[in-house]
Parts: C-alpha cells; sequence; structure tokens
C-alpha cells in the first residue's frame, strides 16, 4: 500500500479552540502530538468536557510508537488517561509537562503502567522513524516546546503554542536560533499556532501585568481573591511576586491549583518562598488586608470557584463587599455570555472586579500577527498548515502566510479529520476521517450523542409537557380527556385556555387518525400547535395505556 507516504491526520484543535491532537505517519509508524481535552460551550448540558474523537488511530494502534506532548496546558494534556487506556505506548515530555501528566494519570490509577520518558528543550530522541527535536518557545505555562520532527520524507515544525516573548517570566525565550537553523536545513511543512490570528501586532510580554497587578494590589483594602486556569503556572508565579511586594501571604484554593503549584514548585519551576504560601483554612482566619486567594473559575463554569463566590454558594468562605476579584485570563471563545453574568454577579456581591478588558491584569500566551509572520520567515516552509484555532483564525492565518509569499497551493486550511499526504515532496488534501467531538459527562465516556444534546438543550430552553391518555382495552375508545403536565414550559395556572385548547387538538388528532403510530403523530402536531401559539417548542411526550376492561 501506500507505505512510503507521509500523512499528517489532525483529530482535534483544527477548527476549534481546544482538544489538540495530532497523528503524524510514515510507513508503519504513528506518531501522536498532544492529548488534549476543550472545556464545553454553554448549549452543552451537563457535558464535563469533551475529548477528540481518536477512533482513527484505534484501528492501527499497533503502529503507535509514542506520544508526544508540547506543554503542560489542559487543551493538550488532559485527554491522556483516555488516549493511554487505549493505546499504552511511552510519553515523552518536558519536566514539568510531564509532573502535571503525572498527576493526571495518577489520580486515574495509570502511573504505574505508563511509560514516561523525560526530555529536555534542545534534545534529540528518535521515536520509530521520527526523529523529534525539541526546542523550546515561551507561553503562559513554562517549560514549554515545539517539534522538529525528521521524517524519511522530510522536516516537519510543529510550533507548539507559542508566543514571542522577550521578557517571559521564567526568562526563557522562545528559540530562534533553531528555528533559523531549522529554515536553513529545509523544512517540508511548517505547523503554527493560529489562536490569536486576529490579532494584529504583537502579543504584549507577560511583563506587563506586573505593573497590572501592582495597581490592583495598591487599591486593594481587603480580601485580594485572583481566578485565572489552573495550569497557568507563569501566573501563578507573578501574583507571588507581587503579594510579596505588597505584603501579603497567598493561598492557593481548590485540588487542581494546589496539586499544579505543588509539582511545579517541587520541580523548581514556580520560585515562591516558603513563608509566602499559607494553607486556605489559615489565610481565612487571618486579616482580609494580607491575604491573596488564587482560584479557578476564570471561563464562567457555575460549579467552579469563582462561580459559586459569584452565586455566594462557595462553602469555605464567600465575597464580602470590599473584596477585590481579579480576573487574569480572557474568555475563550463561546464563553463571553457566561463570563459577563458570574462577573455581573461578582459586583452583586460587592466586589471590586477587575478583568481585562479594564486593566492590564492579562496578557495573551499566544502569537498575534507579527510574530506569526516572524515564525514564517524564521522557518521559510515549503509548505504551511495552520493549526490550533478555529476556521476564522487558520484562515487568517493562511493570509498571513500568503503575505509573506507562501504560493497558495502550498497552503492547507483544513479541519479536524482531514489527511493531509505528502508524496515525492508534495502535499495533497486527502480523505476525511472522524474527527468529531466525544463528550465525557461523569464517568461516562462517548455515550452523550448529538442527539442526547439536542434533547438537553430542547428541555433546557422550552421545558417538557407530557400527555397522558387512557384508552378502553376493548373498544380501543378513549376514555376521560387528555391529562397534560408540564415542566419548564408555561406556568399550567396562567394558561388553562391554551391547555384546554391542546386537549381540543388532541381528541382532533385521536379522531383524525387510523391506525399507525398515533402517539409520534401527537407529539409531532402538538409541539407544532405549542410552537405557532407560544413561539416555543417544548419537547412533547405522550404515554397512553389501557384501562381494565370494567372501567
Ligand atoms: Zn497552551
Ligand atoms: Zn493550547
Amino acid at each position: 500500500m501506500a507505505a512510503k507516504q507521509l500523512r499528517i491526520v489532525p483529530l482535534g484543535g483544527l477548527g476549534e479552540v481546544g482538544k489538540n491532537m495530532m497523528s503524524i505517519e510514515y510507513g508503519d509508524n504513528i506518531l501522536i502530538v498532544d492529548t488534549g481535552i476543550m472545556f464545553p460551550e454553554n448549549d452543552m448540558l451537563g457535558i464535563d468536557y469533551i475529548i477528540p474523537d481518536f477512533r482513527y488511530i484505534l484501528d492501527k494502534k499497533t503502529k503507535v510508537r509514542g506520544i508526544v506532548i508540547t506543554h503542560g496546558h489542559e487543551d493538550h494534556t488532559g485527554a491522556i488517561r483516555h488516549v493511554i487506556d487505549e493505546i499504552p505506548v511511552p510519553i515523552y515530555a518536558t519536566q514539568l509537562t510531564r509532573g502535571l501528566l503525572e498527576v493526571k494519570l495518577r489520580r486515574g490509577g495509570m502511573l504505574e503502567n505508563t511509560t514516561l520518558n523525560t526530555v529536555k528543550a534542545g534534545e534529540d530522541v528518535q521515536i520509530g522513524p521520527f526523529g523529534v527535536e525539541f526546542f523550546h518557545v515561551s507561553h503562559s505555562i513554562p517549560d514549554g516546546v515545539g517539534l522538529g520532527i525528521t521524517t524519511p520524507a522530510g522536516l516537519i515544525v510543529h510550533s507548539g503554542d507559542f508566543k514571542f516573548d522577550h521578557t517571559p517570566v521564567d526568562d526563557w525565550p522562545t528559540d530562534f536560533a533553531k528555528l533559523a537553523e531549522f529554515g536553513g536545513r529545509g523544512v517540508l511543512l511548517l505547523m503554527s499556532d493560529s489562536t490569536n490570528a486576529d490579532s494584529p501586532g504583537w502579543t504584549p510580554s507577560e511583563a506587563v501585568i506586573d505593573p497590572g497587578f501592582d495597581a490592583a494590589f495598591a487599591q486593594a483594602k481587603r480580601r485580594i481573591i485572583i481566578g485565572t486556569f489552573a495550569s497557568l503556572i507563569s501566573r501563578m508565579a507573578q501574583v507571588a511576586k507581587a503579594a510579596a511586594r505588597h505584603k501579603r501571604v497567598m493561598a492557593f484554593v481548590g485540588t487542581s491549583m494546589i496539586e499544579n503549584a505543588k509539582i511545579a514548585r517541587k520541580l523548581g519551576y514556580l520560585d515562591i518562598p516558603d513563608d509566602l504560601i499559607v494553607p486556605l483554612d489559615q489565610a481565612l482566619k487571618m486579616k482580609p488586608s494580607k491575604v491573596v486567594l488564587m482560584c479557578t473559575g476564570t471561563q464562567g463554569e457555575p460549579s467552579s470557584i469563582l462561580g459559586r463566590l459569584s452565586k455566594g454558594t462557595n462553602r469555605q468562605f464567600s465575597v464580602s463587599p470590599g473584596d477585590t476579584v481579579i480576573l487574569s485570563s480572557h474568555p475563550i471563545p463561546g464563553n463571553e455570555e457566561m463570563v459577563h453574568r458570574t462577573i455581573n454577579r461578582l459586583f452583586q456581591q460587592g466586589a471590586e472586579v477587575i478583568y481585562d478588558a479594564i486593566a492590564p491584569v492579562h496578557v495573551s500566551g499566544h502569537a498575534s500577527q507579527e510574530e506569526m509572520k516572524m515564525m514564517l520567515q524564521l522557518v521559510r516552509p515549503k509548505h504551511f498548515v495552520p493549526i490550533h484555532g478555529e476556521l476564522r483564525h487558520l484562515k487568517q492565518h493562511a493570509h498571513l502566510a500568503r503575505d509573506i509569499g507562501i504560493a497558495p497551493k502550498r497552503i492547507a486550511v483544513v479541519e479536524n479529520g482531514t489527511v493531509i499526504e505528502f508524496r515525492d515532496g508534495k502535499m495533497s488534501v486527502g480523505d476525511r476521517v472522524p474527527g468529531g467531538y466525544v463528550f465525557v459527562d461523569g464517568s461516562g465516556v462517548g455515550d452523550i450523542g448529538p442527539i442526547v444534546m439536542r434533547e438537553r438543550e430542547v428541555l433546557a430552553r422550552d421545558g417538557i409537557v407530557v400527555i397522558h391518555l387512557h384508552f378502553n382495552r376493548k373498544t380501543g375508545a378513549l376514555i376521560g380527556s387528555p391529562e397534560l403536565v408540564s415542566k419548564g414550559f408555561v406556568f399550567l395556572k396562567d394558561s388553562e385556555e391554551l391547555f384546554d385548547q391542546a386537549r381540543e387538538k388532541i381528541l382532533e388528532v385521536i379522531k383524525g387518525s387510523d391506525e399507525g403510530d398515533l402517539n409520534s403523530k401527537i407529539e409531532k402536531d402538538l409541539s407544532k400547535f405549542f410552537y405557532n401559539k407560544t413561539k416555543r417548542r417544548p419537547m412533547v411526550i405522550v404515554l397512553s395505556s389501557e384501562a381494565p376492561k370494567s372501567s
């Protein structure tokens, strides 16, 4: 078969922000890059998180030689347990990324049986036919890498998530020299982070946040609560420094935050003196003006700590008037509405809320347009595939590539599941493999499909009407009038007239229908009826029972 062909199959992160995963194949060998999750959008009810659909690799899992993880963010690491469970191959990651992966594997009881290899930026590792060179990139978490992957078909450069920060928190800028060296060697394909492709100019350095924190800390009279992502290790370091400058101690709140901080400190990626950190219960007993609490929940998730604080339902502590809440984050596309609701509620609780739209308390970890162009110029690839972003970001990134002189036919904008093939140094877009969503709900994986999601959406939006019909078992005639029960649709008392009309409508349908599936006909017609009357379309369910002969 097509044994000597290079194939790139994106399984997540192309056409969306999140759940990054990619399969790189040569002959009978597969290398997986990243295994991320995505958090549900607010119309995905009851879903905890989403993992990539990697059925495609399961069919050829004996060919997988290894998994490389570029950095410790959830959208690159979060699905590791699900993937390793099915494909138990060695994992390669830098020290901090490995530490964060270990937390996840241990929680799943899978750490003992998993082979983890620690790599350093600047090192090379041979994985099957793939010579993988890890190079440092600056991002919003330390120890992030991009990959130079030498295959028999040519050199591939994968940027990971990156920005060109000259004053990063960890003092370790992106390895420009390596990128230029790749360019000199000749690069068959560049795949580069598109997250901020619609932001012109340069992404500000992480260093600009320090004065933003200083201004907020100087004004804060009482407790300071800072919300961010649990894996934004760089931000933890910045908060710690600001706390020290303003004579406050800090406490981490929430399991993931505490665990990540512990790992990062243990491995030397988070330099916070012991006396600056106190446990939460101790912090809560201290004078509010001496304390900074750091927690998660900046995306408006109702069950997160910030979400609970905003509703006054957090158990351990609550927001008091005069407290300062800083959201050091930016809403992920799709979450804006929920985030704004959380901010409004925090204001209602009496907090002073500071967020990135009104003060420099957050910068992106991703490259803007000028950095993207610089990446393209340094690497000077023969072919280009934008990765990590919604379709609009990928398209915009492709425009930039064209601007710097890459021929359109050498650029491929594709979404998850689209196969990209290289034969004799030429790129072509091939067929499509599954690359959709797998919903994880409680402990269940993949048992929630689009139909269930649609039903949940209808139930949440327009409610439900249950119609109960009793029939005479002998004659088949309807006994009495239909019983209607509604939940979440209209308030029954105010709608007697509507329900009377609905009953008449039901009788009409029963009269007019011969045999067939009466229940589904009533469901369909009544759904239409309710829509015409109310402009809402509740879920309609008919339950019919046969009464005993005697009645
Ligand atoms: Zn990232
Ligand atoms: Zn990412």
